[in-house]
């Protein structure tokens, strides 16, 4: 079996560090023209002409969605295996892999991409059609109030898979990726491979504790850290310096000094440490 490699991909806490980014500064702007490159993993859904002169009312996360809000409809920005968006007053010329460009009053947003599995739909309201089919079986936001105990436990107990799996999935909560579904199991002493719903109380609280911790720590770390991770380009990101088990394969537990263990799980790879993780 292939293994995936344990490459960059944007996770939660890289989305949310890009917003943050820009979202202020071209909030308020006006649509000047808009440029697309190569197909992207789904189309844009109208003419990038019709964008004209609309105006950028904010920018939201859902996911790994970033929302551009216009006043009129939205923009569902995805960054996909390797996408890396910039925000600047001047923009050199196009690469190979930047596939938009949108030009704005306030500056100019653009897309690098070169795998091309990221996205960029336009929709008219996020209770459109084009919107649900993206966002409309997304669980609760990890960072958000939303995101409470009781029906996290809940949502566990509904599921017999391996509790891994079930935090990718993203219907129980949405964006925990699979470096932070590792590090977040990792600190609350859990084995990846465990039913969700055999979890007790206990072990789910401290879970849910950990997954808001590894997450808020890792876009805390990003505020200082963007230039790294936009340049990042498929290299290991800043996060991963950190991390107790992921891409740590071989390397001592950083607790107990047991080497960390690596398996396959849904054609993903799961990093452990067989001493500390026994739930
Ligand atoms: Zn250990």
């Amino acid at each position: 079996m292939r293994v995936q490699n344990p490459i960059h991909m944007p996770e939660l806490p890289e989305v949310e560090v890009t917003r943050l980014s820009f979202a202020s500064r071209i909030t308020g702007a006006r649509i000047v023209s808009m440029r697309m490159g190569k197909p992207l993993r789904w189309p844009l859904g109208l003419a990038p002409e019709a964008l004209v002169s609309c105006q950028v009312t904010g920018v939201r996360r859902r996911g790994k969605y970033l929302l551009l809000d216009l006043d009129t409809g939205l923009l569902l920005i995805h960054l996909g295996m390797s996408g890396s968006l910039n925000f600047s007053e001047l923009q050199g010329p196009e690469g190979p892999h930047d596939h938009m460009d949108l030009v704005t009053t306030q500056g100019v947003l653009r897309l690098h991409d070169p795998r091309r599995f990221g996205a960029v739909v336009w929709s008219p309201s996020e209770h459109a059609p084009q919107a649900v089919k993206l966002l409309g079986h997304l669980g609760v936001e990890p960072l958000g109030d939303a995101f409470e105990l009781a029906p996290f436990q809940a949502g566990l107990k509904r599921r017999n898979s391996p509790i891994k799996q079930v935090l990718l999935a993203g219907d129980v909560v949405v964006g925990v990726g699979n470096i932070y579904a590792s590090e977040a199991l990792f600190l609350s002493g859990i084995r990846p491979t465990t039913k969700a719903a055999k979890l007790n109380k206990p072990r789910v609280a401290q879970l849910h504790q950990a997954i808001r911790e590894v997450l808020a720590r890792a876009v805390a770390k990003g505020g200082s850290s963007l230039r790294d991770f936009v340049s990042a380009e498929g290299k290991n990101g800043y996060f991963q310096l950190e991390a107790s088990v992921y891409g740590r394969a071989g390397l001592p537990c950083r607790v107990c000094a047991s080497p960390v263990k690596q398996m396959v799980q849904g054609q993903r790879s799961t990093f452990f440490c067989p001493t500390c993780q026994k739930y």
